[in-house]
């Protein structure tokens, strides 16, 4: 890819911000499974993190190809974006569909840090993959909400003071299609955290500040709406579209950590007498996955600008998740491999990355999800579930 001046300059400032927090400092935080505060608030500082805010409300109104740059080079310093990266995708619905108000009194306070906007509520621990069967409601009452229910997997729900939450308002049998009946809901967490919302964390193969979050007649201000009543499935698609390029490039930039880490190893590393990357098996998957990630990195750009030109990404951002997702995923066990026995040695970095990088090809949507939605909408086949 050339660059232009503009993602020049953004790929500098956040490789600097990044050289502050080495490998040590990864290595600690996974071993407690603590969060990141200190690199979240440094990304945030920076402006990073509003990168998506338009300037009127005091971010930087970059555009989702510039985003994704962003995260594409956290995870190319070897940093995990995953602790903050629901920020940038979750605007989106608020941008796009939020009253006036609502924008006036979060994005700025957002954009400074005073808030965080960090937890995106969707899965349920028995409507995974099928959003549209949740069973958490939200019924009206007076000038409130009363939610009921329970999510799974809302990560950062600790550290986040803001929480998008999609919750079914008209029950599915009284609604014409199933999409149908789901409001999107922006909560203010400080207000009912032991109040109506419990969270509990799920300690995972990888640091990533995951939970459950249970709903007890939670009220809620009915001003916590965003858009209308009943049209939230339609509301988050976008933002979910923006989510799986910023994630997709996020896999562009843990490719590329592989690939240089495979590089550097296999050219220092003797072993016969020479360096192990003098033999092509073990220099050809360092060039196949080189070349896997570049063909990805075309998609997650192209889709990127389909979404900034005001179209319809939905296809493209999908094919960039797929892609990327198994470009980094590839470039990983090739760098374990790459390493031999060093590749499971916590100094070497390459384990915990191994682990951040197997998430993507299962969320935020499966890799069977996107292959089913391409065969369905795209190519117009039969639907299959
Ligand atoms: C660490 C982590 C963080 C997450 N963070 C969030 C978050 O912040 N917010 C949030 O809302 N969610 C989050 N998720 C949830 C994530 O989006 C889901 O795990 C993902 O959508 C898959 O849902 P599921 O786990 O219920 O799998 P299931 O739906 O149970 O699917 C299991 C497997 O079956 C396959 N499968 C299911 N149906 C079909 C079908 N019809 N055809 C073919 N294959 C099928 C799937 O592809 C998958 O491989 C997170 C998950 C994890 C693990």
């Amino acid at each position: 890819m050339t660059d232009n001046d503009n993602i020049s300059e953004i790929r500098r400032s956040v490789q600097a911000l990044c050289a502050e927090f080495p490998g040590a400092y990864w290595r600690e935080k996974d071993s407690a499974r603590a969060y990141p505060g200190e690199f979240v608030d440094a990304l945030t500082k920076a402006g990073f993190l509003a990168a998506l805010i338009p300037e009127s409300y005091g971010g930087s109104g970059l555009k989702l190809d510039d985003a994704a740059v962003i995260m594409e080079e956290i995870q190319a310093a070897g940093c995990n974006g995953a602790s903050a990266h629901a920020q940038m995708y979750i605007m989106n619905t608020l941008l796009k569909y939020g009253s006036e108000e609502q924008k006036q009194e979060y994005l700025p306070r957002i954009a400074t840090g005073e808030l965080r906007l960090q937890a995106f509520g969707v899965s349920e621990p028995t409507s995974g993959t099928d959003t549209l069967s949740l069973r958490t409601v939200a019924v009206r009452d007076g000038d409130e909400y009363v939610i009921n229910g329970q999510k799974i997997w809302t990560s950062r729900a600790e550290y986040s003071d803001l929480m998008m939450l999609l919750a079914r308002t008209t029950p599915r049998e009284d609604v014409a299609s199933k999409t149908e009946g789901l409001s999107i809901f922006l909560v203010d967490m400080r207000k009912v955290v032991g109040n109506g919302m419990t969270i509990k964390p799920i300690r995972t193969m990888m640091n990533h500040s995951t939970t459950e979050v249970f709903f007890d007649d939670m009220r809620i201000p009915a001003s916590a709406l965003i858009g209308e009543e009943g049209k939230g499935f339609r509301y988050i698609l976008s933002g979910m579209n923006a989510e799986r390029i910023l994630i997709a490039a996020e896999c562009i930039g843990d490719a590329k950590w592989f690939i240089k880490k495979a590089t550097d190893y296999g050219s220092e590393r003797n072993v016969f007498g020479r360096a192990i990357a003098q033999n092509q098996g073990v220099q050809f998957p360092i060039a196949r996955c080189y070349a896997q990630m570049c063909a990805a990195e075309l998609m997650v750009h192209h889709a990127a600008q389909v979404s900034d030109a005001g179209g319809n990404p939905g296809a493209e951002a999908n094919m960039a998740k797929l892609l990327a997702s198994e470009a980094s995923w590839a470039a990983a066990d090739m760098c374990v491999q790459t390493h031999g026995g060093f590749g499971f040695a916590e100094e070497y970095d390459v384990e915990r990355k191994f682990r951040e990088a197997r998430l993507y090809t299962v969320a935020p949507i499966s890799t069977n999800l996107i292959l089913s939605y391409l065969a369905e909408h795209v190519l117009g086949l039969p639907r299959s579930y």
